[in-house]
């Protein structure tokens, strides 16, 4: 029983059950055997046999189904428990990386998945890219409208992002008003095409405020590219900040890219 309660613990359900499925149909076998004479005590029952020198047929098929019925109760108790503890446990990891306002990824979700992705995309050496964004002139919509308003408008810009990415990018909110996006196995072209597509999205939609007011709002986007970083992650990064940099210092709204094409 240690026995399965370790492999619980180490391998897949279905491994495990596997196993279990095969000692006690062997082991049936066996005490059958027994029982009906094919196979001696002293072979099938040999410890047993040397603490009780007189085994009976009825004592051989109680404890088949006492063992059988037992172990089957206390392996399925464990693994109930088993399985309880890794959900608790993938929901505190999911938790731990995912931004409360948003339910986007927060910084530290955006970075160990870029980081694996960056892994493969230089495995299989194909071009990936970056997206940076920062809202535009977030302070004044704070000062203006408030707090609470500013965590609407955050949550409408998460929105309007996830709306125009496909399933396969990973997008996060990586600070207070920025976010990031990573397109995996992406062109830069295609990437600044995206980043134009969120842009023109974000600044057509409106937010209501009241009947009356609506807040507009407008984002720089900082595009990159593993054609001109290398698969390093932190220059990655520092190239599509750069570019984001140059966005706001060029008259915000717009998606900027520091290597054209
Ligand atoms: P720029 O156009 O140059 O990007 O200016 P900005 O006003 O957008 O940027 P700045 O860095 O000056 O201000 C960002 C503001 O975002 C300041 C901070 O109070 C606000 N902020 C950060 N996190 C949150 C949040 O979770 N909710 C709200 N409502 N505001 C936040
Ligand atoms: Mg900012
Ligand atoms: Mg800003």
């Amino acid at each position: 029983m240690g026995i399965a309660f370790t492999a619980l613990l180490l391998f897949p359900r279905f491994v495990v059950y596997f196993g279990l499925v095969s000692y006690i149909v062997a082991y049936f076998l066996l005490s059958g055997l027994t029982v009906f004479g094919c196979l001696d005590y002293a072979m099938a029952y040999k410890p047993y046999i040397l603490l009780h020198k007189d085994v009976q047929n009825t004592q051989i098929v109680y404890s088949m189904f006492y063992t059988t019925l037992y172990a089957a109760f206390t392996i399925t108790l464990f693994d109930i428990s088993v399985e309880r503890w890794r959900r608790y446990n993938s929901k505190i990891e999911k938790l731990s990386c995912t931004d409360e306002l948003t339910s986007l990824l927060n910084r530290r979700g955006v970075n160990q998945i870029i980081d694996l992705q960056m892994q493969q995309a230089q495995i299989t050496h194909r071009e990936t890219s970056l997206i940076m964004v920062d809202i535009d002139n977030f302070k004044k919509i704070n000062d203006q409208y408030g707090h609470h308003q500013g965590d609407l408008v955050l949550k409408h810009v998460a929105d309007i992002l996830r709306r125009n990415l496909r399933a396969s990018d990973v997008i996060g909110r990586y600070g207070g008003e920025e976010f990031v996006i990573l397109l995996p196995f992406t062109l830069i072209e295609n990437a600044v095409a995206v980043a134009e597509v969120c842009r023109k999205a974000l600044e057509q939609s409106a937010i209501e405020v009241n009947e009356t007011e609506f807040i507009y709002v407008q984002a720089c986007f900082g595009v990159s590219s593993t054609v001109h970083s290398g698969f390093d992650y932190m220059s990655l990064f520092e190239q599509a900040d750069k570019a984001l940099y140059e966005a706001k210092h060029n008259g915000k709204n717009q998606v900027r890219t520091v290597h054209a094409r």
